[in-house]
């Protein structure tokens, strides 16, 4: 994008709500079950059939509600979106229309400028609609109706956003914060998070918004960062060549990496909006509001602050912790277990995480709660390192045996003989092992070339496994490689027979 424009951004966020039920019936929820089996009257829409709403639902949306900081309406109204899709068997889709759940939010993001502060228009209920499938049965196309029903909550973001980068960590934040307050799981590839992103730009200083294009279809972080640069790119272009942007509506293709027409605009009015008079008005107390506000977890932007002030860590370290609640959670523990037993501090334990344990992670795929090593076992291991029982490159070593057995560090430990091996007369037969197989090394050094030492040390490591205590190694490596001539006949020799 040339300099001369800026982009300006707002975001629709379809969230599923994780109940068991759908919004007004008690048909199940899960995703990937057997085609149209979930499906109750009310979801078909047969004639009687009569909405009763699910609370759960409601708690959900209050708890996103005022964890983005809205003001929580005490009544709000289900209405009646109409439109006609096969997916949509009643014909309208309830939602709610001009009298949301929830107003006037807001939700910050870090960003190389500082902190980006999105407010959020508005939060609102609705039900979702089932799937067309295409690509099951060669010819046609199947309806399954097992999604239409499933409680959503609608976030409407103001035009706030200025990039497309800031959109897609943006996005990061909100998912993580909808996940900490365990609202949806925010599954991007089953659709448990769908984003629509408005798009317009305009002159850079000006105040005024350009016409705006919505591209739908967005399932991924990638997704929505790719397709809001393309889109951007495209009114640049557009304007550029003296052609204006038309309001429309676009889809993205993530296989082609491409945007591609769908429709033009729809107009609200087009949808007939109009209070669903089997559904009275939803009403929330205030009381309510309120308590479930102080039921709220800590955010994670707070928690974020609180491990950097609390527990003086780096604010990466802060960050990268606290983007997944359970690995905090994990953190905290395996901090407090550290710093009770004096093995160390809040840092000693954020390293270990940071380094080994999500090396680990990532080499075997899996999260924290499968890895199967509980904080106080990394405690132990933390532990034994400080008291030298083991060194750090061995620890590494037990850690990945722990992720293996599950057994307790000790016990692998010994089990494998680990333990940091400091007497003398062995780590004197690994030196001396090592200076017989390198006699021209032991040659040079004496005749001074001292920083072939790390040589020597980093082979009697190699040659005891990583067990020998350097301390042990580096003492008595300088008392041998000092001590000229002594032993120097021998590894003489054995140099002129491997030449
Ligand atoms: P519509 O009537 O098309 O639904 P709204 O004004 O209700 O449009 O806004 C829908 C979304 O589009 C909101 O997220 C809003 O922030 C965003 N939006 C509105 N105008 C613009 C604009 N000019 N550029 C980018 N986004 C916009
Ligand atoms: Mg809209």
């Amino acid at each position: 994008m040339s300099g001369a424009w800026e982009s300006v951004i707002g975001l629709e966020i379809h969230v599923q709500l994780k109940t068991r039920q759908k919004l007004f019936s008690a048909d199940g929820t899960s995703f990937g079950a057997e085609p149209n089996t979930l499906v109750s009257p009310v979801t078909l829409g047969l004639p009687g059939a009569l909405p009763v709403l699910n609370r759960e639902a409601v708690e959900l949306a209050v708890r996103t509600a005022v964890a983005l900081d809205c003001t929580v309406h005490p009544v709000s109204v289900f209405a009646r979106k109409n439109y006609f899709y096969p997916d949509l068997p009643k014909g309208y889709q309830i939602s709610q229309f001009d009298r949301p759940l929830a107003t006037d939010g807001t939700l910050g993001v870090d960003t190389d400028q500082g902190v980006a502060t999105v407010q959020i228009r508005r939060i609102h209920m609705e039900e979702d609609a089932g799937k067309s499938v295409h690509d099951r049965f060669p010819h046609a196309t199947a309806v399954d109706l097992n999604r239409a029903g499933v409680p959503l909550v609608e976030i409407v973001t103001e035009p706030d956003l200025r990039s497309a980068a800031v959109a897609r960590s943006w996005l990061g934040e909100l998912k993580l914060l909808l996940e900490y307050i365990e609202v949806s799981d925010c599954n991007m590839e089953e659709g448990s998070l769908r984003v629509d992103a408005n798009v317009s730009i305009r002159p850079l200083g000006s105040e005024e918004l350009g016409t705006k294009t919505e591209v739908k279809n967005l399932n991924s972080f990638s997704g929505v960062e790719r397709a809001i640069q393309l889109e951007v790119a495209r009114q640049v272009a557009l304007v550029e060549a003296g052609e204006r942007v038309r309001q429309e509506t676009l889809l993205y293709d993530a296989n082609r990496g491409e945007l591609r027409p769908m429709r033009s605009k729809e107009e609200s009015h087009d949808y007939r909006y109009f209070p669903d008079p089997d559904l009275p008005p939803l009403l929330v107390e205030p009381d309510h509001v309120d308590a479930v506000r102080r039921a709220l977890p800590e955010l994670p932007q707070a928690r974020a602050r609180r491990f950097q002030e609390g527990y003086g860590i780096p604010g990466y370290d802060a960050g990268v912790i606290t983007a997944d609640r359970i690995v905090a959670d994990w953190f905290e523990a395996l901090a407090g277990s550290v710093v009770q037993t004096g093995s160390g501090d809040a840092k000693t334990a954020s390293n270990w995480l940071m380094g080994p344990v999500m090396a680990l992670l990532k080499e075997r795929g899996v999260s924290i709660a499968a890895l199967g090593i509980p904080p106080d076992r990394m405690a132990e291991l933390i532990g034994m390192v400080s008291d030298g029982t083991v060194s750090p490159a061995v620890a590494k070593k037990v850690l990945q045996l722990m992720a293996l057995s599950h057994e307790r560090p000790r016990a692998i430990v010994e089990a494998e003989g680990l333990a940091q091996v400091r007497e003398e007369g062995v780590v004197e037969s690994w030196v001396a092992g090592v200076m017989e197989a390198h006699p021209d090394e032991v040659a040079r050094y004496r005749q001074g070339e001292t920083r072939l030492r790390g040589f020597f040390m980093g082979e009697v490591m190699k040659a005891s496994g990583g067990k020998a205590d350097p301390k042990e190694v580096n003492r008595i490596l300088a008392e041998r490689l000092e001590a000229a001539g002594e032993g120097a006949e021998t590894p003489g020799e054995g140099a002129q027979e491997e030449g």
